[in-house]
C-alpha cells in the first residue's frame, strides 16, 4: 500500500525509523528490536541505508523491511540514496525489493562519505525520484529540513528544491529532528505556501545520551532549545536521569505536535525499544484520541 494514503482519514500517523546492524552479527539485536517495536503497533517502520552512511547496505535493509512486511504484516518504508550508486545499481536493488514486495521507497540523495568519489548518475534525491517513478511500481517519500538543509543557500533555495522533490513525485514527507517545535511550525507554514501539499511527519528524536545528542547536531545543525540545554547540564553525570528526562521531553514535543494537527510523527528509535515504549505509553491516550 502507498504510505501516502495513511494520511487520507486525518488522524495523526505514528511511525519509528530503525537502521541496520554497522556489522551482520548485529542483525539478531535489530529483529529483537523490531519485534518489540510491532508490539506497539506503529502504522510503519522505515528502515535506513547505510550504517551512519558507509555505502551500499541494501541487502540488509531490504531483508529488514521483509521481516517488517511480510512476518509482522506492518508497513515499511525502506530508505535508498542514491549518491554512491549507479543507475544499474538501483536498478538491482529496486527489483530485489520487488520481488519482497517493499513498494514504498525513502529516496534520498545521501550524505558524501570521506575517499569515496560520488558516482554520477544521481546529483539530489529528486533525480532519484523522478527516476523510480518513471519506471514504475513504487511509491517514494522524501525527507525535509525544518532548520534548513546544511548545503542549501537559505531557507527559501531549500524550499524551491524540496518543491522539485514533490514535483518528481514524492507523496510523503519525514522531517530531520529538531527540538524545538516553533521551527516546525514556521517550515510548515513555508512547505504550504510553496504549495507542497502532501503529507509531511515530524521528525523527534529522544535525547538518551549527551554524546548521541552532540553527535547528531554536528552531523545534522539542528538547533537546541535552551530547556533541552539546561536538561542536558543538569543531569549529565547521571546517565539514567538524562534518558528519562530526555523521553519527558520528547512527550512533550510529541503532545504539543499532536494538539497543533501535524500530519504524523516519525520517531527516530535508534534502535531502542525501552525508549521507543516509554514515549508510546507516554504518547498513546494522545495518539488515540486523534485517530
Ligand atoms: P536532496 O533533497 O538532494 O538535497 C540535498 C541538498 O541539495 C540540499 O541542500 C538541497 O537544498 C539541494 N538541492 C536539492 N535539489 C536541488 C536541485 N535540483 N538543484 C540545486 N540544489 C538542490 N542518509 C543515508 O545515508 N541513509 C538514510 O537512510 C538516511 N535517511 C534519512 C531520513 C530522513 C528522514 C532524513 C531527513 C535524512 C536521512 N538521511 C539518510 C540523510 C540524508 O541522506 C542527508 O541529509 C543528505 O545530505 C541529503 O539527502 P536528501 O535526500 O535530503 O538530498
Amino acid at each position: 500500500m502507498n504510505i501516502a494514503d495513511l494520511f487520507e482519514e486525518g488522524k495523526t500517523i505514528f511511525s519509528f525509523e530503525v537502521f541496520p546492524p554497522k556489522k551482520e552479527s548485529g542483525i539478531e539485536t535489530v529483529y529483537d528490536t523490531i519485534e518489540k517495536l510491532t508490539d506497539l503497533k506503529p502504522d510503519f517502520i522505515s528502515v535506513t541505508y547505510g550504517a551512519g552512511g558507509s555505502g551500499v547496505t541494501n541487502p540488509i535493509t531490504k531483508d529488514i523491511c521483509s521481516k517488517i512486511k511480510n512476518e509482522y504484516k506492518l508497513e515499511t518504508i525502506a530508505h535508498l540514496s542514491c549518491i554512491n550508486n549507479t543507475k544499474d545499481e538501483i536498478d538491482k536493488i529496486l527489483e530485489e525489493l520487488k520481488k519482497e514486495g517493499i513498494d514504498n521507497i525513502l529516496a534520498l540523495r545521501g550524505d558524501r562519505v570521506e575517499g569515496l568519489e560520488p558516482k554520477k548518475d544521481f546529483t539530489y534525491a529528486s533525480d532519484l525520484t523522478k527516476y523510480i517513478m518513471d519506471k514504475g511500481g513504487f511509491h517514494v517519500s522524501g525527507a525535509c529540513y525544518p532548520e534548513v538543509h546544511m548545503e542549501a543557500k537559505d531557507a527559501v533555495d531549500d524550499i524551491k528544491n524540496l518543491k522539485k522533490k514533490v514535483d518528481a513525485g514524492a507523496d510523503h514527507l519525514i522531517s530531520q529532528l529538531f527540538f524545538d517545535n516553533r521551527v516546525f511550525y514556521d517550515f510548515l507554514e513555508r512547505a504550504r505556501i510553496a504549495d507542497i501539499n502532501v503529507p509531511i511527519e515530524a521528525g523527534i528524536m529522544p535525547v538518551t545520551s549527551k554524546s548521541q545528542i552532540e553527535r547528531m547536531v554536528t552531523m545534522c545543525g539542528a538547533s537546541i532549545p535552551a530547556s533541552l540545554s539546561r536538561i542536558m547540564q543538569r543531569y549529565e553525570s547521571n546517565p539514567e536521569a538524562l534518558r528519562d528526562a530526555g523521553i519527558a521531553y520528547a512527550i512533550n514535543q510529541i503532545i504539543d505536535l499532536a494538539a497543533n494537527g501535524v500530519d504524523g510523527v516519525h520517531i527516530y528509535t535508534m534502535n531502542n525499544p525501552y525508549v521507543a515504549r516509554k514515549i508510546t505509553e507516554g504518547v498513546e491516550s494522545v495518539v488515540k484520541h486523534n485517530r
